[in-house]
This record gives structure tokens, C-alpha cells and sequence, in this order.
């Protein structure tokens, strides 16, 4: 100290904070309530005031000349002290007011004191001296102490363990409750070890981080982390904060620390039991799949090899007994389709439909179907639709036709005589705005069911008398299907019945109001337009997709060109083999030849008959569209088209004046008149009564069938020959359907033609159909193949791929048998 105190004292001026008037005069101090010292340039003292006789228990007399440091600072303080001094007295500090220090002193007897020292420059006769003021701070200490114990004593009744480390992590305090966690004695054992000893490496590392995080952030945090204590795993939460001393320099962390293991392994059961449930729904689904596949292929061979037998020649009683057995083939088939609607319900996998429908034309069309029934019975079937039931409703028609099909169905089962009669009105509750609660009943004049027995029917696989189920056949599943589409739709379903009276059905359902108008709008110009052969030009690929698929979903006939002189080549071989186009839908804007050059060329061409044009646009619409109406061309769109202005566009054009040619050329061929031309089929299927099948309805709609057993063979077969269509079985052995399709689809990435493939699937799942259509696929036909459902699925293909018109049949023989 002294070197600095004489730096600071040996100024031939007196620095600014040495007032020169200052003069001590030491009997004055005595009346300080402080203790009060003057130290030499050698830092003796060389004033002593009374109180600091008092405070440190030496006489004046006997303090006079002794070294400061050496009477007053404890041996081991004497180095702080010096420093202390030093850093007060340092040029920086110089402009604080506040040159304190705390430190450790001792008084005569020994006994410690803690001192806070105030220092300021005196200077006296022109020399320089140190004033010091000490202040004893035994009383603020014991009261600090006493909070501070006061807390610790509240930390301790704390439910949680508490604990606080200095910036090392070395235990400063931790509560009982710690002490006991870690099953020591009191928290005070722990004081000094470092927290860290009762943590594996990997959670020290994340615990050190997430200290340091506190220590650079200053910000609380949460930490969460298991460790092992005696043999016992168990999870703690964490909640680290800063420690600061009174001047807000960081000290240490105090910390929070929970054991969380109760609700850890909680969340853990629960995960586990969400798993299982998913791997459950799973097993669920994909059980459901086998069994629909597994089942559906022999059945598609049953309900085949009959439909096809009925057409042959046989004798009256060959023929009933044909028919008993397709009535049973379809009715198993009914069964199964119920089983897994019902197993679907059960897995969550049904899906509602949103759309526009007729509420009456639904009741009818349900009665209507079951008509021949009720009146083979005698029995009299009626509806009455309550007049303010809204005409249009949104919601799912079909399903809320399989509810009433079922209760009509069971109606005209269980009665002999009298009426079924089916109701609907409107309950005086209105859900809310656009939304409509429609109610249902159907009663009938039959057997009735037992009061007991009420309560039952809706249980799956539930029958109110088992004898009836003989006499009337049934699986009981169809109200327990019932039910829960009803639920599905927002409603509920009971029953009122009276044994030997009849039974009264009752369910309601919610539904949105619908507008009627735009569905009235959609389903006649959708009637228009069907079977129309309608040529897509456009040199963008996806366009073309998007287009053809649109206008196939409206059941039109449409075939793709990539530019202005494929579509001429085109439009000339189907205008020689007899099927010219209604329509032209060109892009504007191709390269080498735009849209108004092939309009031109169309209209000059001798080989080429008149047909409708519309363009779409993507480019100026104004000069476009005035260009058109030069041109006469009919309609014209601005890209990306809206299906809604497409379809009204497309009915315009069909209506539209614009020309003797034009006119003359809309004789829309009907669908059911479209004849599709031979084709080269490749039928890629294991079962072989199903290839037997396949290959017969094939045929007998004109074309020729080569056989694979596999995917594998598919693809063998495709290397030897060239085929217009593929139909690909999804389940097959070494290969399936799937892999082939997608092997198919990477060699064509090499420059080969597109080859069509439906994929014909005994799985009636949900997704199947996307599944097919993400390998490479081009269409779908489920299983038990229905030879109507077969030749519109070709009709379909062969409209959106016009590469397989190309193939005279004559041009190639080809191997073609039944194994
Ligand atoms: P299923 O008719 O296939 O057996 P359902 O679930 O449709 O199955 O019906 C369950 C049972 O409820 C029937 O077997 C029959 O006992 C009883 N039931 C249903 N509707 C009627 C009805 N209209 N009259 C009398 N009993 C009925």
C-alpha cells in the first residue's frame, strides 16, 4: 500500500480531490459516530478518534505511529486491505465519490470485525495524509445473516429440493429436503462437494451447458434429465437462475430442482399406449386390406364364371339354378362390403363425401331399388318428404342411401303384410345457420321386436330372435352400420316397436342447405357433354394431364397432342377410320405452329371436317380474344382455367350459333356408341381362374390377350412384343403389380411410348387407388371385374392415351392362350 499511497501522497501539487484548507482538527472527530483514522505517507496513524478506540479496543495513546494494517487488519485480510487501498486510491477512482471498502478487521481481544472504510486525501501543514472512516459492521452483518437464515429456514419447509452453488457448481447451500433426496444427513453435508457428483458424464455436459447458458444469458432455464440413485432411475427437473451479489455481479446459481419421475413414466405408459393403439389401427387396416383381397379373388372368379355361363346356351332349370347361384355370389359379395364398411367405420377410415344433392331423388332412388321386393310381397311401399324440407342439401348422399336402403330393407324383410311407409321432415331444431337436422322414419306393419330386445339390434352381429335369422337370412351388422353412419353424420338412430305391431326407425341427420342452382347447372351440362371426343392440343405436358383427366372425370372422350402438327396427324386418322373430333381444345401460345396457325390449317385442310375450336389463352387476353372472334373461333379462356368456366365454356361451345360448320358438326356420338378399335392387351395376373375370366370378357369385347403370372413376366412379355394396355393384378407373386408398373414406367423414362396400365385390385380400401396411381399407373378397376366396369375402363385409357390407336392388329401375330 504504501508505494501507491505515496504515489498518490508525493505530488508536488496536491491532486484536485486534496482540499488544501482541509485541516484536521482531532478533537472535533470525536464526536463522529464512526471511528475515525488519519494515516501517514508509511500509513501509520496519526489520528485516532474515540470511537475508534471503542470500536477496535485500542487506546489512542497506543495506536498512535502503528501501521494500520498490522494493529487493525487480521493477518490474513492484510493483503485484501493493502489492495483494497491501493485500487481506492488508484487515478480512475479518483473521481468517485465513493471510495469504499469492506474488509475484516479485528478489535484488541481478537474477536473479528467486519469494517466498511470510506477514504478520502486530507492535506495538513502541506503534507499529505489519508483519512479513513470505518464503519462497524457487526450489526448490518448479524442482520443480513439473520434474513438469510430466516430464508434458508423457509427454503427448508419447501416441498422441493432447493440448492445454490457458487459459478463452479460447488454447493453453497441446499436445503433438507435435498439432504434427504440424496440421503445425507442435512443439506449443510453437501456444502463444499460439487453437484456434479451425483451425474453421469452425458448429463454433466448438458447440465454444464445449460448453467452456462444461465451465466451468458442471465435468463432462467429448464432442464430436464434422469439419473440413477441408489439403483433407481428417476427424472429431475431442473430450473436454473443467476446468483448475484449486491453490486449484480453474477456469484453463483440457485436452483430448483423437481423430481418429475411420477409424471415422466405417466407420459412415458402414455406414449407406449398411443403406439400400440396406431400399431393396432394398423394391424387393423392392412388385416382388413388381406381380407378383402384375400376374399374378393375367389369371389371375382365366382361372380365371374357365372355372369359369363348365363350367357351361354342351357336349359330353363340350368338357367334358375345359375341364377340362385349369382343371387348368392352377390349377396356374399353384399355381406362382405358390409364387413368392411363396418370394419372401416371401426378403424376410422371412412370418408364422408361433401356434395350437392336432391334430398328427394335419394329417398326415391333408395324405395325404387327395393320396389320389386316390397310388391312381390304385396306389401305397399310410400315416402312422403314433408314440404318445407329443403330440396338441396351438401352432405354424403350415398351414405345416407345405404342408412335408408338398410331400414327399408329390413322393413320389407320382417313384415308379411300391410306397408312399409318412409318419412321425412323437420324437426323443430335448427342446428345453426346453414345447417339443417333432417329427420327419418321408416315404419312398417311387421313382426316387431321385443322391448328387451331393442336395446340389442344395434350391436354388431346382433339379432333380435336368432331364429330369424333362417327364416329371413342377415348378418345383423346392418344396423350396427347404421348407427354409426348416422353418428357420422351428427344424428341419432332409435327405435319404437310393438311385437306383432311393427317397427317405426327413427333417425336424424345433419346436413348444409345447398343451392340446387349450381348443381342443376353442372349435372345438365355434365349430361351434355358426355361421349364427346374432344382433342387437347397444348405443347405443355402437365397441361395436357390436368386437361385429360378433367375432361375424362366429365365422361368425355379426350385425347392428347403436343403440338399443332401432331394434332393435325391425328385429327386426320381419326377423321379416316370414322371417329373425327367434336372438339379442338388448343392452346394459344406452341411453338413452331400457335394455336390461330392450326385453326388455320384445320379450316383449310380438304381431309379435315368442320369441328368446334376453343383457345386458351395464357398471353394477352384482349388481342387473344379479339383475334378469336375474327377467326370465329367459338369460345376462349384464360389459363389456369376454372373447371367450373371450362364446363360452362364447353356447353357454349356446344350450343353455340357460330356457324353452318360448326353446327353441323356437333352429332355428339353417345358413349355407349363409342366402339373402342381392337387392342393388343397384356394381362398381367397369378389367380388362374381370374386369368381365365379376364381373358374371356376380353375377348368378347374384341381383343387380344397375352397372359403373364407375375411382374416379372409382364416385363418379359413387354421386351417380346408391343401391347396397346396393360391390366396388372396389384397382389402378385416375385413381383407385384406395383414394382412392375414402376419398372415399366423407368424404361419408358428412356424414350419409350407410354404404355396404358390399369391395375386391377381385389383391395377396396380407401388409398388403393392413389397407391396405384403414384407407380406409374393409369387407372383402376376393383375386383370382382364387372364387364361393363371393364370395357368403360378401356374406353377411358384409350381416350386419355392416344398411343395405343397406332397398332393394326394385323401387323403383329401374337401368342395368345389360356394355360
Ligand atoms: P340383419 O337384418 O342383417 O340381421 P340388422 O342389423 O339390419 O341385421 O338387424 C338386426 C336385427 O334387428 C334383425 O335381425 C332383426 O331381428 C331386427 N330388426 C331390424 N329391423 C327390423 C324390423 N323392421 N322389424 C323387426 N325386426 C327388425
Amino acid at each position: 500500500m504504501k508505494d501507491h499511497v505515496d504515489t498518490a501522497l508525493a505530488e508536488p501539487k496536491p491532486s484536485r480531490a486534496v482540499d488544501q484548507s482541509w485541516t484536521i482538527q482531532v478533537d472535533s472527530l470525536d464526536a463522529f459516530p464512526d471511528a475515525f483514522l488519519e494515516l501517514d505517507q508509511d500509513g501509520r496513524i496519526s489520528a485516532w478518534n474515540s470511537r475508534a478506540e471503542f470500536t477496535f479496543g485500542w487506546p489512542r495513546a497506543d495506536a498512535i505511529g502503528k501501521r494500520f494494517c498490522e494493529l487493525i487488519v487480521s493477518p490474513e485480510q492484510q493483503d485484501v486491505c493493502e489492495k483494497a487501498f491501493r485500487d481506492l486510491l488508484q487515478p480512475k477512482a479518483a473521481s468517485s465519490p465513493n471510495r469504499r471498502a469492506e474488509i475484516m478487521g479485528q478489535h484488541r481481544d481478537g474477536h473479528a470485525i467486519p469494517i466498511e472504510l470510506s477514504l478520502f486525501l486530507t492535506c495538513r501543514a502541506g503534507t499529505g495524509y489519508l483519512g479513513v472512516f470505518a464503519r462497524d459492521m457487526s450489526w448490518h452483518k448479524h442482520a443480513e445473516e439473520g434474513a438469510e437464515k430466516r430464508l434458508h429456514d423457509l427454503i427448508n419447509q419447501l416441498g422441493e429440493e432447493y440448492f445454490e452453488t457458487d459459478l463452479r457448481g460447488n454447493y453453497v447451500f441446499a436445503n433438507t429436503r435435498l439432504g434427504e433426496y440424496y440421503h445425507v444427513q442435512s443439506g449443510a453435508e453437501l456444502s463444499g462437494k460439487n453437484f456434479r457428483a451425483f451425474f453421469s458424464p452425458e448429463d454433466i455436459q448438458m447440465l454444464k451447458q445449460g448453467f452456462h447458458e444461465v451465466y451468458l444469458t442471465g435468463e432462467r432455464r429448464r432442464q430436464e434429465f434422469s439419473i440413477v440413485l441408489n439403483g433407481r432411475l428417476i427424472y429431475v427437473e431442473h430450473t436454473v437462475s443467476l446468483k448475484r451479489d449486491s453490486s449484480g455481479n453474477p456469484v453463483g446459481f440457485m436452483v430448483l430442482s423437481r423430481d418429475c419421475t411420477e409424471r415422466k413414466l405417466a407420459q412415458m405408459e402414455l406414449a407406449k399406449a398411443i403406439e400400440a393403439a396406431e400399431a393396432a389401427s394398423k394391424a387393423k387396416s392392412e388385416f382388413l386390406a388381406n381380407m378383402s383381397h384375400e376374399i374378393r379373388t375367389p369371389l371375382n372368379g365366382v361372380v365371374g364364371t357365372l355372369e359369363l355361363a348365363r350367357d351361354t346356351e342351357m336349359t330353363p332349370d340350368q338357367r334358375e339354378l345359375l341364377d340362385m347361384a349369382s343371387a348368392s355370389a352377390r349377396g356374399l359379395l353384399a355381406v362382405i362390403n358390409d364387413i368392411l364398411d363396418f370394419s372401416k367405420i371401426e378403424a376410422g377410415k371412412l370418408e364422408f363425401e361433401c356434395i350437392e344433392f336432391e334430398l328427394r331423388e335419394v329417398v326415391a332412388e333408395a324405395l325404387r331399388s327395393l320396389a320389386i321386393r316390397a310388391h312381390e310381397k304385396g306389401l305397399e311401399l310410400a315416402y312422403d318428404v314433408a314440404r318445407e324440407v329443403p330440396r338441396f342439401l351438401l352432405g354424403d348422399p350415398a351414405r345416407l342411401k345405404q342408412v335408408l336402403l338398410n331400414l327399408v330393407g329390413n322393413a320389407i324383410k320382417f313384415t308379411q303384410a300391410g306397408e312399409v311407409l318412409v318419412r321425412v321432415d323437420l324437426p323443430e331444431a335448427v342446428s345453426g345457420p346453414n345447417c339443417v337436422r333432417i329427420r327419418f322414419s321408416v315404419s312398417d306393419t311387421g313382426i316387431g321386436i321385443q322391448s328387451e330386445k331393442q336395446g340389442l339390434i344395434f350391436d354388431a352381429f346382433s339379432q333380435a330372435d336368432s331364429s330369424t335369422t333362417r327364416r329371413f337370412g342377415g348378418t345383423g351388422l346392418g344396423l350396427a352400420i347404421s348407427q354409426r353412419l348416422v353418428n357420422l353424420m351428427g344424428g341419432e338412430i332409435e327405435v319404437e316397436s310393438e311385437p306383432g305391431q311393427g317397427s317405426t326407425f327413427r333417425f336424424s341427420a345433419k346436413f348444409q342447405a345447398g343451392t340446387g342452382a349450381a348443381e342443376n347447372e353442372v349435372a345438365a351440362a355434365k349430361v351434355q357433354i358426355r361421349g364427346l371426343r374432344v382433342l387437347i392440343v397444348d405443347d405443355n405436358a402437365t397441361n395436357r394431364r390436368i386437361l385429360e383427366r378433367l375432361l375424362a372425370s366429365w365422361d368425355m372422350l379426350p385425347l392428347s397432342a403436343g403440338s399443332g402438327r401432331e394434332a393435325l396427324e391425328i385429327m386426320q386418322r381419326a377423321a379416316a377410320s370414322d371417329t373425327p373430333f367434336d372438339m379442338i381444345l388448343t392452346d394459344c401460345r406452341m411453338p413452331e405452329m400457335d394455336g390461330f396457325q392450326l385453326v388455320d390449317q384445320i379450316r383449310n385442310s380438304a381431309h379435315l371436317p368442320p369441328v368446334s375450336i376453343m383457345m386458351l389463352t395464357s398471353d394477352d387476353y384482349h388481342s387473344s380474344a379479339s383475334r378469336c372472334r375474327e377467326m370465329g373461333i367459338g369460345q376462349y379462356l384464360i389459363k389456369p382455367v376454372k373447371q367450373s368456366e371450362l364446363l360452362s365454356a364447353l356447353c357454349g361451345l356446344l350450343n353455340a350459333q357460330t356457324g353452318p360448320e360448326e353446327i353441323a358438326s356437333l352429332k355428339p356420338p353417345r358413349r355407349e356408341q363409342v366402339r373402342t378399335p381392337p387392342l393388343k392387351i397384356l394381362l398381367a395376373e397369378d389367380n388362374r381362374v381370374n386369368q381365365r375370366l379376364a381373358v374371356r370378357m376380353l375377348e368378347k369385347l374384341g381383343h387380344r390377350v397375352v397372359i403373364a403370372g407375375n411382374g416379372r413376366e409382364a416385363l418379359a412379355r413387354l421386351d417380346e412384343h408391343e401391347f396397346d394396355l396393360a391390366f396388372m393384378d396389384v397382389q402378385m407373386p416375385d413381383m407385384d403389380g406395383l414394382s412392375a408398373a414402376a419398372a415399366i414406367r423407368e424404361k419408358e423414362r428412356g424414350g419409350l411410348k407410354h404404355l396404358p396400365i390399369v391395375a386391377l385390385t381385389a383391395h377396396a380400401m380407401s388409398g388403393d387407388r392413389q397407391f396405384c396411381l403414384a407407380a406409374g399407373m393409369d387407372d383402376y378397376l376393383p375386383k370382382p371385374i364387372d364387364s361393363k366396369q371393364l370395357e368403360q375402363v378401356i374406353a377411358r385409357v384409350i381416350a386419355a392415351h392416344p398411343a395405343c390407336l397406332p397398332h393394326p392388329l394385323a401387323e403383329v401375330t401374337i401368342p395368345c392362350g389360356v394355360p
